[in-house]
């Protein structure tokens, strides 16, 4: 019996979950087609110096999404990677010298150097019931239930009940102000949105479903780094019997009748296909791939735009900072400048808010003895085809960003930089062809689309899908992944 042709364009964390639970049909022949040459996409190392930089993902959450993909096959995932809980799960530097460690037990942020007191606290506890409402409520709609858009949500829920289900009619940072005041915790829950790649001014007040998902699930990181997340999938995909073509771009299809019959590579080979599945974001590959005219692009440019960008600095350097925990936050003197700068002035501030990632506190493998690996990830602009920031200006900010560590008490970090790796959102694009260097996918803001991202059923071609941080549920690991599983239940099982 003639078997399904699946072919995937993308071997990121989204393709690589659509393979593995596309294998469960046995008529699916499963093609993966990825332009780099390792499985994972923007899951990502490098090694240098004796220091392995994770270029993409740090923090891993929501696990059960991630051992669905091995549960499916009668696996286990503890046999492919090993977790562990981390903590602190942040450290957060302010300016003044206040600083503030978010720990899985609230109670233990009385004590130094938390010391928040009892209102604090208990305000911290009812934000956590609402966030829990809110993750409640997208748990239904949105993870199980695949809702698209508003209009598929009023399907599954009384459309009456929604607005106070969702808190519907605030954005992130006035859901989080209505019900914190400490001015510290308001920047920090706000900064949630880091997890998504957006402005906490900007996106819907469901978002506030963050903070929850954290602390229920807890915040992870992967025995021997990141980069053994991409390799245990690999080695997993193998066992599946999923052909695997890594060194292949794919630049043009043919199409017939409303499908697209054949996808082709920059080297000239021709893919046929029953059914696609594209990793790649929904923009670049209409503009890029698919080609198709800008008229049919432009809502899809209003409505489901970038997220931000990033700046994503990896240095050795060689001595420790024991102020540092494995994931820390230095917060800029006006957050709300921060995240205008990125999303509506496209400005590379002075002052940016600072992620910065010490796994060495966690895992000494990653680096030399003595030696610290600090990455700092500014989220910034993406890039502007009509007015790119130049080289001077990323040194500028480069200088603003190690200006502000040094500041904020790592003394004399640049002095002891033996070796580096940069990444700017023109390397992300190049890498992984994301659109204008996302490393989120689709922007969450309220006005232009409610938080919702791209749907993943095609409305040009009736064999194409999409998944991955450009499609709901949007982007971040577990997002991704699960986009990968979703797609499998909205495909018809007897398209061939
Ligand atoms: C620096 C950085 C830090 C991050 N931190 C975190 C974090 O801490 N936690 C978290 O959960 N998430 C984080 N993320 C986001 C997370 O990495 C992504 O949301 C997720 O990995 C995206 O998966 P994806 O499948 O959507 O896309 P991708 O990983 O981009 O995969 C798409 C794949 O498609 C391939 N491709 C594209 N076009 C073609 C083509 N034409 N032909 C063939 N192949 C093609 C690309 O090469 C790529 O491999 C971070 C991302 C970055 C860059």
């Amino acid at each position: 019996m003639k078997k399904r042709k699946v072919v995937i364009i993308g071997a990121g964390l989204g393709g690589v979950s659509a393979a593995i639970t596309l294998a469960q049909d046995p008529e699916n022949d499963i093609t993966l087609l990825e332009r780099n040459n390792h499985l994972g996409g923007k899951l990502n190392v490098t090694e240098k110096e004796g220091f392995t930089f994770d270029l993409g993902p740090s923090i891993f959450t929501m696990p059960f999404v991630f051992e669905k993909l091995f549960s499916l096959h009668g696996k286990k995932m503890e046999d492919y990677f090993t977790l562990e809980a981390v903590r602190p799960h942040w450290r957060n530097f302010f300016e003044d010298g206040t600083v503030i460690d978010l720990e899985k037990d609230i109670q233990l942020m009385k004590n130094p150097p938390s010391s928040l007191n009892d209102v604090d606290l208990k305000d911290l506890e009812n934000f956590l019931n609402y966030s829990k409402k809110l993750y409640e409520f997208s748990d239904q709609v949105y993870f199980k239930n695949q809702s698209e858009s508003l209009m598929d949500v009023m399907r599954y829920w009384n459309p009456l009940t929604i607005p106070n289900r969702s808190d519907y009619l605030h954005s992130m940072d006035e859901g989080v102000r209505k019900r914190i005041k400490n001015p510290y915790m308001i920047d920090i829950l706000n900064f949630f949105i880091k997890y998504v790649g957006s402005s906490p001014y900007d996106a819907p007040a469901i978002l506030n479903l963050l903070p929850y998902v954290q602390w229920e699930f807890d915040l992870w990181y992967v025995k021997g780094g990141l980069g053994n997340l991409g390799k245990g999938l690999t080695r997993f995909v193998k066992e599946l019997g999923i052909a695997v073509r890594t060194g292949t771009d794919i630049t043009e299809i043919q199409k017939a009748e409303g499908k697209i019959t054949h996808v082709i590579s920059s080297d000239g080979v021709n893919y046929p296909v029953d059914l696609l599945i594209s990793n790649m974001e929904v923009i670049p590959f209409y503009e890029k791939v698919s080609k198709e005219p800008a008229v049919k692009i432009k809502k899809y440019k209003e409505r489901f735009g970038p997220a931000c960008s990033g700046f994503a600095l990896h240095l050795g350097v060689d001595r420790k900072y024991e102020q540092l925990r494995h994931h820390n936050f230095f917060f800029a003197k006006e957050g709300k400048k921060h995240f205008d700068y990125i999303f509506h002035e496209h400005r590379l501030s002075d002052d940016p808010t600072i992620y910065l990632v010490a796994p060495m506190k966690t895992d000494p493998s990653q680096g030399p003895e003595g030696c610290e690996l600090i990455k700092i990830l500014p989220h910034i602009p993406v890039v502007d085809p009509e007015c790119p920031f130049t080289e001077e200006e990323y040194s500028n900010y480069r200088n603003h960003v190690l200006n502000k560590l040094e500041r904020m008490g790592l003394t004399d970090l640049r002095k002891h930089i033996i070796t580096e790796e940069l990444w700017i959102p023109e390397t992300i694009q190049e890498t992984y062809l994301s659109n204008q260097g996302a490393i989120y996918g689709v922007v969450s803001d309220k006005k232009k689309n409610k938080g919702f991202k791209t749907p993943k059923k095609s409305e040009f071609y009736s064999n194409l899908y999409f998944v991955g941080g450009s499609v709901n549920p949007g982007g971040g690991m577990p997002m991704a992944v699960l986009s990968g599983q979703q797609v499998y239940e909205q495909i018809p099982r007897n398209m061939k």
